[in-house]
């Protein structure tokens, strides 16, 4: 691994550069990948927010683990503190440590940016790979890096943005560097717009710190950023918020008890964004199959064994009328199963639980 501090490239004044915008190349996974998506206007006088990626959110109430792979104790110092941003703020916690299992493993390498794969997509990485890069930490770097591995988007890629890209500028801009991206790197990362039922926040946020610097230059209708280096009041409050980790739901730390092969529970998702939690005692191993029942469009997670964000299934619609049910052969421990309705933003509604061992 380079050091960074002796193997950034320097400018003619003997320099290390510092970015010009505060770019990342986030590491998507292909169900993930975004549709292009026509600008909509801003909506005025509606209530911004940051944006959260649909499905990447981890179970509210969860301790995620954090593990440095190399690093200088000033780096790794930064990151941590930053990473307690969202930790003030959020019904989530980071344990630091050398966990090879740890579920957010953070290199480095000044020569590859900075970079983070979004909430439960790190899940997909080798435990021996990074799931986020720090090539640079400059101000808020890390805070912006960790709110993706938290779950949420870029804030430049809400569809409700309002952003038209001058976009020669802004390839020319970016081809240059520190980050020497390609026309095709610079759509995917700066011009693609996440669709709008992929994301779960609706209006703009210019003081996100999820917003990647920019000059006006780079837009054709005068939108330009500053950098954002602390969390801005509404990213606080959305990731607070009932569709994020919110602290009034104790989420994963009182989940509550679905026995296998017991009548089925009455739930309901009395608020948008609200999240079900339960647990799952597995005795002996077996296929397991969980299913909700009801008139409510929920969507369902299965985490475990023993862990609730170590995610293992997930289903839509696969039971009866639009409600999930997952099949699956489990070893004996302790399973994690979260209910939310498939529309964050406004559904609600009742519907009921059950577990069964089928073999
Ligand atoms: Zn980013």
């Amino acid at each position: 691994m380079p050091d960074p501090t002796t193997d950034r490239p320097a400018d003619d004044t003997g320099q290390p550069f510092r970015p010009a915008a505060r770019c990342c190349y986030d590491r998507v996974l292909p169900r993930n990948l975004m549709r292009p998506q026509p600008l909509a206007a801003p909506r005025p006088g509606g209530r911004a927010r940051a944006v959260a990626v649909r499905g990447t959110t981890w179970l509210n109430g969860s301790t995620l683990k954090v593990r440095f792979i190399g690093g200088t104790a000033s780096q790794r110092a930064t990151a941590r503190e930053e990473a307690g941003w969202w930790e003030a703020v959020a019904n989530l916690k980071f344990e630091f440590g050398n966990m090879p299992n740890a579920d957010i493993r953070i290199s480095f390498d000044a020569n590859d940016g900075a970079w983070s794969m979004v909430g439960t997509d790190a899940r997909s990485v080798p435990l021996n790979q990074a799931t986020m890069n720090l090539g640079f930490l400059d101000g808020g770097t890390a805070a912006h890096e960790f709110g993706h591995a938290i779950g949420l988007g870029h804030e430049h890629s809400n569809p409700e943005g309002g952003i038209r890209w001058n976009e020669p500028v802004v390839i020319a801009a970016l081809a240059g560097p520190p980050n020497f991206w390609d026309e095709a790197t610079v759509r995917h990362n700066v011009f693609r717009k996440y669709s709008v039922d992929q994301i779960n926040g609706t209006e703009f946020d210019p003081e996100s710190i999820m917003l990647y610097a920019f000059p006006a230059e780079w837009t054709l209708n005068g939108v330009a950023t500053r950098a954002n280096e602390v969390l801005s009041r509404l990213d606080k409050e959305f990731v607070a918020g009932a569709k994020m980790y919110p602290r009034s739901s104790p989420g994963v730390a009182q989940p509550l008890p679905l026995a296998v092969g017991a009548a089925r529970i009455e739930q309901s998702i009395g608020r948008p964004g609200e999240e079900d939690v339960f647990l799952l005692k597995v005795d002996a191993e077996g296929v397991y199959e969980i299913d909700t029942r009801g008139p409510t469009d929920v969507y369902m997670k299965l985490f475990g064994p023993g862990s609730p964000t170590a995610l293992i299934a997930e289903d839509d619609d696969s039971g009866y009328g639009l409600n999930p049910r997952i099949s699956k052969a489990l070893l004996p421990g302790d399973y994690y199963v979260q209910v939310r309705h498939y529309d964050r933003s406004s559904g609600t509604g009742r519907y009921t639980i059950g577990a069964r061992r089928r073999t």
